[in-house]
C-alpha cells in the first residue's frame, strides 16, 4: 500500500475504529472517530477554501475536476483494490463502479457552465423594459454523508456535482469504507495543491450528526430511510436544507412479448450483483403469467453457477454489514413461512459472512421479502395476469426509487406508469451511468436529485437579476402612480389575459 492509503491516527488520545474486510475480518485500516470539534474545524476550513474555489471560473474548476478524473483513472487499480478490501465486492465490480463515477466527473466538469451560468429569461410584456437573467450560485459548504455499498459511485453523485457548482465539501464516508473516502479526498487535495476544498471526517453515526448540525449550507445524505429521518431532524435545527437518497424495493417487470433470455440475465444481475446490496437493485420480479414458467426455467439455468465466496471464481462477495445478514434471513424465512416456493438457495443459503443466491417464487405480497428492503442476493418472482397488475403491485410500496421493464411493444408506456424516479426499459440500472439524467426517488426513497442538470442545481441557489434597460411604459412601482396608469394597466392585462378559453 502506498502512503496515500495510510490513515493518520494519533493513537495516544484520539478514539479510533477499524475498517474490516468483510470476507475474513482482517483489519484494513484504523481511523479516528472525529467529534464535534474536529467536524466544526473541518467545516471552518471548508468555508475559507470555498471562497477560493467558488471564486474560480467554471473553466478553472472544470480543469481541476478533469485533472482529478485523470488521476483516479490512472490509479483505478489502487482504488478498486481498497474498495474490494473494505466492501468485499469482487475487484471487477469495484472497478466498474469507479469507471461510472469517472464519467460523471468528466460530465460535470464540462457541463456546469452551460447549466449554472447566466441565462437570459424573457421579461414578458408587463416588464418589457427589463433585461432578465438567472444564474445559479454555490451554497458554500456542502456536507455529504455516504453509505458503504458503492463507496465511490454513490457519494460522487453529490461530491462531484457540489464541487462543480463551486461548493467546498466535507464528506463523512460510511464507517465500513473510510479508506475509500479518505483516498478520494487525498487525491483531490493533491490536485488542488493542498487546499481543503474536499475534506473527509471519519467516524460513526455521531460524526455524521455533528456534520448535520455544523455550520454547513446543505447536507446530502445517502443511506437508509431510518437514518435519513435522523439526518433531517438534526438538519432542521439550523434550517439546513437536505437531499435524501434512501433505499428501495425496485421491481423488474416482464411482459409477455419480452426477450426472456435478456430479461432473466438482467434480473439476475439486478438482484444479485454486489451480493444484492444495491439501492437500485432488483428485489421483486413480476412476470406475465403466459411466460412465467419459461422465465423461471431460464433464470434458474443462468443462475446455476453463480455463487458467493472469497475466491477468484466467485462472482458475489460477502455481506458487507454483518447486521444485514439477520435481516436477509428473516425475509427469506418469512416468505417461506407464508407459502413461497424455494427455487434456489433458501434459509440455508445464509451463512456467517456470505449469502448464496436465493430465488423464490409465488411470494406472498404481505411478506417482508416483498415489503421491506432486503439488501441481499435474493429475488422474489411472482406471476401477474396483466401489465396493469404488474404496475399496481410495483407501486404498492412506500418506496419509489427505480426499476426495469422488459417488453417489446409497451416498454416505455409501462415505465411511465411506475411511480419511481428512474426506470430502464430492456436493461437494468442503465440510467445510473447516463450522467445527464437525474438520479433520485420519491416516497420513502427520498427526495432531491443527484446527477444531470437537476443534480447540479441541487447544490446551488437560483439568483434572479433584472436590469432596467429603458424607461417603463407605465411606472407601476411608484407612489407617484395615478389612476390613469392604473386604468392603462387594467386595459393591458385585460387584452393579455381577459379572453375566454373554451374548455373541452
Ligand atoms: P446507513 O443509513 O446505516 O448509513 C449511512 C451513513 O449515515 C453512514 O455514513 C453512517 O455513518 C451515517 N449515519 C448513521 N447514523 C447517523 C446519524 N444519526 N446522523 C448522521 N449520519 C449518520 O446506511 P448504509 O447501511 O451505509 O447504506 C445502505 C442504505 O443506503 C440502503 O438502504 C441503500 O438502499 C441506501 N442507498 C441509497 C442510495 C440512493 O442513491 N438512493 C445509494 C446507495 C445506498
Amino acid at each position: 500500500m502506498t502512503a496515500i492509503l495510510e490513515p493518520t491516527v494519533d493513537s495516544g488520545t484520539t478514539p479510533t475504529f477499524d475498517s474490516l474486510n468483510p470476507a475474513n475480518g482482517d483489519v484494513v485500516g484504523t481511523y479516528p472517530i472525529q467529534g464535534r470539534a474536529e467536524v466544526d474545524a473541518a467545516v471552518a476550513r471548508a468555508h475559507d477554501a470555498s471562497a477560493w474555489w467558488g471564486g474560480l471560473t467554471f473553466k478553472e474548476r472544470g480543469d481541476y475536476l478533469l485533472t482529478w478524473r485523470s488521476v483516479i483513472t490512472r490509479r483505478i487499480a489502487q482504488l478498486a483494490e481498497l474498495s474490494h478490501r473494505e466492501t468485499g465486492k469482487p475487484h471487477g465490480d469495484a472497478q466498474l463502479e469507479i469507471i461510472i463515477a469517472i464519467d460523471h466527473i468528466a460530465w460535470v466538469a464540462k457541463h456546469a457552465k452551460k447549466i449554472l451560468g447566466p441565462q437570459k429569461v424573457s421579461s414578458g410584456l408587463l416588464m418589457a423594459n427589463q433585461a432578465s437573467s438567472v444564474e445559479y450560485h454555490p451554497l458554500g459548504v456542502v456536507g455529504v454523508i455516504g453509505p458503504w455499498n458503492y463507496p465511490v459511485f454513490t457519494p460522487m453523485g453529490s461530491i462531484a456535482y457540489a464541487l462543480a457548482a463551486g461548493n467546498a465539501v466535507v464528506f463523512k464516508p460510511s464507517e465500513y469504507t473510510p479508506g475509500v473516502g479518505q483516498w478520494l479526498a487525498d487525491t483531490f487535495t493533491e490536485v488542488v495543491h493542498g487546499r481543503p476544498v474536499l475534506q473527509v471526517v471519519t467516524g460513526l453515526g455521531e460524526t455524521g450528526n455533528a456534520l448535520c448540525t455544523a455550520d454547513i449550507n446543505k447536507l446530502a445524505f445517502t443511506g437508509s430511510g431510518p437514518t435519513g429521518k435522523k439526518v433531517m431532524a438534526a438538519c432542521a435545527q439550523n434550517l439546513t436544507p437536505v437531499l435524501i437518497e434512501a433505499g428501495g424495493k425496485d421491481s423488474l417487470i416482464v411482459d409477455e412479448d419480452a426477450d426472456l433470455t435478456k430479461a432473466a440475465e438482467a434480473a439476475l444481475w439486478g438482484g444479485m450483483s454486489n451480493a444484492g446490496q444495491t439501492c437500485i437493485g432488483t428485489e421483486r420480479v413480476y412476470v406475465h403469467e403466459k411466460v412465467f414458467d419459461a422465465f423461471v426455467t431460464e433464470i434458474t439455468e443462468q443462475a446455476k453457477d453463480l455463487r458467493a465466496g472469497d475466491d477468484a471464481g466467485a462472482k458475489l462477495g460477502p455481506i458487507t454489514m454483518p447486521s444485514q445478514i439477520g435481516i436477509i434471513k428473516s425475509h427469506i424465512d418469512d416468505a417461506i413461512a407464508k407459502g413461497a416456493t424455494v427455487v434456489m438457495g433458501g434459509s440455508d443459503a445464509v451463512g456467517e459472512r456470505f449469502v448464496q443466491p436465493t430465488i423464490l417464487t409465488h411470494v406472498p405480497e404481505n411478506s417482508t421479502e416483498m415489503t421491506e428492503e432486503t439488501f441481499g442476493p435474493t429475488l422474489a418472482i411472482n406471476p401477474v395476469k396483466s401489465m396493469d397488475e404488474a404496475v399496481e403491485l410495483t407501486n404498492a410500496t412506500s418506496y419509489g426509487l427505480a426499476g426495469s421493464v422488459f417488453a417489446k411493444k409497451n416498454g416505455v408506456d409501462i415505465a411511465r406508469r411506475v411511480r419511481s424516479g428512474m426506470t430502464s426499459v430492456n436493461s437494468v440500472i442503465a440510467f445510473a451511468a447516463v450522467p445527464g439524467l437525474p438520479f433520485g426517488g420519491v416516497g420513502q426513497s427520498g427526495f432531491g436529485r443527484i446527477h444531470g442538470p437537476d443534480g447540479l442545481k441541487e447544490f446551488t441557489y437560483a439568483k434572479a437579476i433584472t436590469r432596467q434597460r429603458m424607461k417603463p411604459l407605465m411606472m407601476l412601482t411608484s407612489f407617484a402612480r395615478d389612476a390613469k396608469t392604473d386604468n392603462k394597466a387594467l386595459k393591458l392585462i385585460t387584452v393579455m389575459h381577459g379572453g375566454s378559453k373554451t374548455l373541452k
